[in-house]
């Protein structure tokens, strides 16, 4: 028997956790948390469990797996570069946790042993727990992201994580070669719309950096640490080559990529690109770098925290300089009030933003049309709708198409087969 139970991520984005029972075994395949304005969410406690499954290092994926570990030895299985990611991304929460003066559950004890319980596995390895085999395979979206794929006597489940079905510049699209699950569980962040044309974005994004750089202004680029940074930076070398400054998280994540080329699309582009950066080393060189024109591209992808907010303080009266989002704002975040009311709200601060602002498109995500073409290529037989604002939409939809969709809602959210 099987047993699927959704903890997080039901009809939002965040908190993504399952746990599943196949036979006596017990494991959970991601344990993230929900990022607000102030404290994250965390998902429900599970007691006892066999191994953990992490399919690739966002904080809606990783940032809630230290409670899960504490004082336990239980392996978390994924690519191995996900246990420096996920260190990094869990010492930088507490980090803000401390700024931000409140307290979280986990400390960094937990952290060190959580890292200690990361076990690699590769991409097509078969991983074996009594008659139970587990498969990761290659996502797409991120550098060392993961569809998990379960296989047990004449049943199987694929969770897909997050992923992309086409090529960035910084990774190749997912697998296209994964065994048809009878049981699907796909994210749908994007289930309700298409992304522009990439190439199109790219050329938009680079003529505005131009723009900018005529007028003597400096080009504010907001991105995630953790791969957005370095898509924006092949995008960069791509069609400007020229110099630019990283600051924050990214500055590690790029170096650790390097280690880790063997994930990327082209080794070769990629370092070439981060030749191109210049690495910001303090908070005084920040204020040094203000005086010219420039290129700074720096986390967080959302504004709320890291170096972007030093550099939006000295540079929101600019009318010539301008700041550019590249990722997705969440509802109620710094990036998405800006956006909204022209004002940077960020704790105390309450800014009147005179420098441009845009955003752009450079999503990490399949598009609808690409969701739809996985899920007609796998034929599974039953679906699960989770990880997006629309997934009961997404899953009506699916519906209407003969398939046998379901949108787990908190209240509905246990399923056996
Ligand atoms: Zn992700
Ligand atoms: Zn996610």
């Amino acid at each position: 028997m099987i047993k699927i139970k959704f903890l997080g991520a039901l009809s939002e984005v965040g908190a993504s956790a399952i746990l599943l029972k196949i036979r006596n075994k017990k494991f959970v395949l991601d344990y993230g948390i929900k990022q607000t304005e102030k404290e994250p969410i965390f998902p429900p406690i599970i007691n006892y469990f066999d191994a953990i499954f992490l399919s690739h290092s966002h904080l809606d994926h990783c940032g809630a797996l230290p409670i899960l570990i504490k004082n336990r030895n239980v392996p978390i299985f994924s690519l191995e570069i996900n246990k420096y990611l996920t260190n990094l991304l869990l010492i930088d929460t507490l980090k803000i946790a401390k700024e931000e003066n409140y307290s979280l559950p986990f400390s960094k004890k937990d952290i060190k042993q959580t890292e200690k319980c990361f076990a690699a596995i590769n991409y097509r390895e078969t991983l074996i727990f009594e008659d139970i085999e587990i498969k990761f395979f290659d996502a797409g979206h991120i550098p060392g992201s993961a569809m998990i794929f379960l296989k047990y006597d004449k049943n199987s489940i694929l969770y897909t994580g997050d992923f992309n079905y086409n090529d960035t510049r910084l990774v190749k699209g997912c697998d296209k070669e994964i065994p048809k699950p009878k049981i699907l569980i796909i994210e749908s962040t994007y289930s309700y719309k298409d992304h522009p044309d990439r190439e199109k974005e790219e050329k938009r994004f680079c003529e505005e950096i131009k723009k900018v750089l005529e007028n003597n202004g400096i080009v504010l680029i907001s991105a995630f640490a953790i791969s957005r940074a370095q898509e924006i930076m092949l995008i960069l070398k791509e069609h400007l080559n020229k110099k630019f400054y990283l600051d924050g998280l990214a500055k590690q994540v790029s170096k650790l990529f390097l280690k880790y080329s063997n994930l990327l699309k082209d080794k070769k582009k990629y370092r070439k690109a981060l030749k191109k950066a210049k690495f910001v080393k303090s908070k005084k060189e920040r204020k040094k770098i203000v005086n010219e024109s420039c290129i700074i591209l720096t986390p967080s992808g959302m504004l709320n925290g890291g170096p972007v907010v030093d550099y939006i303080k000295m540079l929101y009266k600019d009318e010539n300089s301008a700041l550019f989002l590249t990722g997705f704002q969440a509802p109620e975040t710094p990036g998405r009030k800006l956006l909204e009311q022209g004002k940077f709200i960020y704790k105390d601060i309450e800014l009147d933003v005179k420098m441009r602002v845009l955003s752009f498109d450079f999503s990490a995500h399949a598009g609808k049309t690409e969701l739809f073409k996985f899920i007609e290529e796998l034929e599974p037989e039953i679906i699960f709708c989770v990880h997006g604002d629309y997934t009961i939409e997404f899953a009506e939809e699916l519906k209407s198409k003969g398939f046998n969709a379901i949108a787990p809602t908190k209240e509905n959210n246990l399923f056996k087969f």
